[in-house]
Order: structure tokens, then sequence, then C-alpha cells
């Protein structure tokens, strides 16, 4: 067993960490105040191929892996969660919907730009009455000729109001149910009956947007079906096996920026005529944090590792969904405790991961639902 990165995932952690240090950290404060990446700083991401880590490079991607994407992911969340946000969306769910059901020609059409940050992804699966229940979905596609009739509405799509490939999720066969009845499409924000509605306001997530997506008599070419027909809802489980294991990885980098920080002002702030740091409160909640930060980013790895070699991960990917969406919250809740009233400040950056630690147990599947795919596969397993 060997717990040493690829000398090249090593060389993006630090090449990721400059940029985060350098042109990220500096701005997340403007981000959470403004709603917005500035412009240049996506141009800068793109420059990076932060929107391709884990594609091929036939692709146009950086060809990382799921291992690369994730230590990229994790270095991204000391900063503005938006920033890991924007990229999760668009790489770990949109993008990878393609990449992992696509045809050939699908691949080859959208995959490099979206790798290269020309074209932006979004993945609608969400409706109004349908969160958690994701087989409830109510949008319609029907075909006609060469092409699909969409109707329907998406709610809380991240990079809905900027994205241009989106994956929308219709039902095709009402009689055959989630697995059967389900199909997946890849539509483009120029194809007629489409339009983004209502852009949403959040406790937290400041700079990612996410909003409702409408598809009236929406029309799109039978080509975009994407995967096979009716196994659209299997197409989302993939992609968001993939995707639960990055927003781990974010998670675990958020707990990290927050554990340094702890760090530091426990050393600094004095009372009591010492620092805080040799008190053994606050020593105990540093090192549950440290702790527990080590067990997240241990199952982060192992599980982007399974998926590179081709395994099936849904079980490890709830896993650490689940434990690493709660760390967070954990860490940085003890995060605002070491910092006291300074914690609670909106100038200071925990008050902000405060916020934006929230999302973690809720999107991508509720922990709730982590813990019915976890116990489902045990039991069918019995192991
Ligand atoms: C900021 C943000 C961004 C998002 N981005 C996207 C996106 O890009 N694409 C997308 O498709 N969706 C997105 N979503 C939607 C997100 O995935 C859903 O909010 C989530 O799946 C939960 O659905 P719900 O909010 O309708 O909660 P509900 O399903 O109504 O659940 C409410 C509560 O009941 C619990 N519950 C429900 N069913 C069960 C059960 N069987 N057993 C136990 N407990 C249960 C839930 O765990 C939860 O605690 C986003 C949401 C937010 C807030």
């Amino acid at each position: 067993m060997d717990f040493t990165l690829p000398e090249e995932i090593e060389m993006l952690r630090k090449t990721v960490r400059e940029f985060v240090e350098k042109r990220l950290l500096p701005i997340s404060m403007q981000v959470e105040e403004e709603d917005k990446i500035p412009d240049e700083i996506v141009d800068e991401m793109k420059d990076m191929g932060f929107f391709g880590l884990p594609f091929p490079e036939e692709y146009d991607g950086v060809g990382m892996g799921e291992l690369g994407y994730v230590v990229a992911l994790e270095e991204l969340g000391a900063a503005n969660a938006a920033f890991g946000n924007l990229i999760g969306a668009h790489t770990g769910i949109a993008g990878m919907s393609i990449y992992l059901d696509g045809t050939p020609e699908q691949k080859q059409k959208y995959i490099p730009p979206m790798a290269r940050g020309e074209m932006i992804g979004a993945f609608a699966l969400t409706e109004p009455n349908a969160g958690s229940d994701a087989a409830a979905i109510e949008t319609t596609a029907r075909r006609e000729g060469d092409k699909y009739i969409l109707n329907g509405s998406k709610m809380w799509i991240t990079n809905g109001p900027i994205a241009n490939v989106i994956i929308v999720f219709a039902v095709t066969d009402k009689t055959l149910g989630a697995r059967g009845g389900i199909s997946a499409f890849i539509v483009e924000n120029t194809f007629p009956g489409y339009r983004v509605g209502k852009v949403d306001k959040k406790m937290g997530l400041h700079g990612s947007y996410t909003s409702e997506l409408i598809f009236e008599d929406c029309v799109v070419p039978a080509e975009n079906l994407l995967g096979k027909p009716g196994l659209g809802f299997v197409t989302a489980m993939k992609a968001l096996d993939m995707g639960r294991i990055g927003l781990a990885a974010g998670a675990v980098g958020a707990a990290q920026k927050a554990l340094e920080m702890s760090i530091q002002w426990a050393n600094q702030r004095v009372q009591f005529g010492k620092p805080i740091g040799e008190q053994q409160a606050i020593q105990w909640m540093l090192a549950e944090m440290a702790t527990e930060i080590h067990a997240a980013r241990l199952m982060t790895y192992h599980a982007a590792y399974k998926a590179d070699r081709g395994e099936r991960v849904s079980r490890e990917a709830a896993m650490v969904k689940m434990f690493a969406s709660e760390m967070a919250c954990r860490v940085v809740d003890k995060a605002v405790q070491i910092h006291g009233g300074t914690g609670y400040m909106a100038e200071h950056p925990v008050e902000r991961m405060y916020r934006d630690a929230r999302i973690l147990k809720i999107y991508e599947g509720t922990n709730e639902i982590q813990r019915l795919v976890i116990a489902r596969d045990l039991l069918k397993a019995g192991k």
C-alpha cells in the first residue's frame, strides 16, 4: 500500500494552492459582497484548466482523473465556496454525465469546449415536486420525428443563469417509472423554448448562481438524447456518485482552512494572561478538528482512487459525502467557537464558511438520502 500521490498530482496541488493564495483568497470577501466571481478570475481559472481537470487530453482536458480533480477541489475549498461550486456543477456532474454516457460524437462536440470553459455546464434534475424523490420528476419529453419536445421546469440549478449546456432529465414514458421511463438530454441555452427563470437568493454560496430553468415546448434534436432512451436516471446516479466525491473534497479543503485559521487565532488571542491555545478546551477542539479532517481526506482520496480504477463507488461516494459534509459543519462550528465573537462578525472568513458549509448536508442528495443509499447497499451485499 502506497499513500504517496503521483508526482503530477502533487505538482497540480502546488499550482492550485499558489493560485488560491495569490488570486482567490484576496478576493473571497469581494465575491461574498458582490455575489459574483469577477470575469477576469473566471478567465484565469479557464486558462489554468480548472474546467477540464478530470477529462483526458484528447478532449482538451488536463487528464488528471478523479484523484487529481479532488486534490484541486480540496485546494479550491480553502477560498470562497463559490469557486469550487462553479467547477463542481460544471465538471463534476454536467460534463461528467456526457463523459460517462455520451456517444463519441457528443463527447467530441461538448467536452472540449466545456473543458476549455467556453461552454458552462449545469445539471438539472430537481423540480418543485421532486427533490429527494428525484424519480418523481414531472418534466416531459415527447418524441416528434427527429426532435424531442420538452415541457416543465427545474429549480435551484447551480450555474443555471450562466449555463450554455444543461443536462436535463425528463420523463419519456410515465408507465415505466425511473428505470426505463426517464431520459437525459443535452440542452443548449440557445434551443427554442428554453429560458432561465427566477435567480435564487441564498444563505451562503454567494458568487455561485442557482436558478429556475423553464422548458416551454423546448425543441431538442434527437441526437442530443444522452445515453440510452429511458436510462437517464442511471446516468444521473452515476454522475452524482462522482459529484459527491468532489463535494467531499471541497468540504475537506474548507475545513482545513478553518482549522489553520483557528490554530493561528489560538496562538495569538490572549485571555487570562496567556494564549487561548494553552487552554485544554481549545486544544481538544483543535485535535478533534484535525482528526476528522484527516479521516475525511483519506476517505475522499480512496473513493477517487477507486473511481479512477473504474470500480463502482456508489457506497463510498455516499459515505464520504455524508461524513465529509457533517465533518465540515462540525469543524467550522468549532472554528467560530474558537474565534469567539470575532468569528460571528461578517468581516471574518469563518462567518462565511459557517454559512457556506451548511449546504453540503443538503445538495447532491441530502445526508438522509446518503444514509439510505449506504444502508440499501449494505443490506443487499450482506457486508
Ligand atoms: C444551493 C443549491 C444548489 C443546488 N443545485 C442543484 C443542481 O445543480 N441540480 C439539481 O438538480 N439540484 C440542485 N439542488 C437541489 C438539491 O439537490 C435538493 O435540494 C436536494 O436533493 C433535496 O431536495 P429538497 O430540497 O426538495 O428536499 P426534500 O426532498 O423535500 O427533503 C426535505 C427533508 O426531508 C428529508 N427526506 C426526504 N425524503 C426522505 C426519506 N425517504 N427518508 C428520510 N428523510 C427524507 C430530506 O433528507 C430533508 O431533510 C440544489 C439545491 C440548493 C439549495
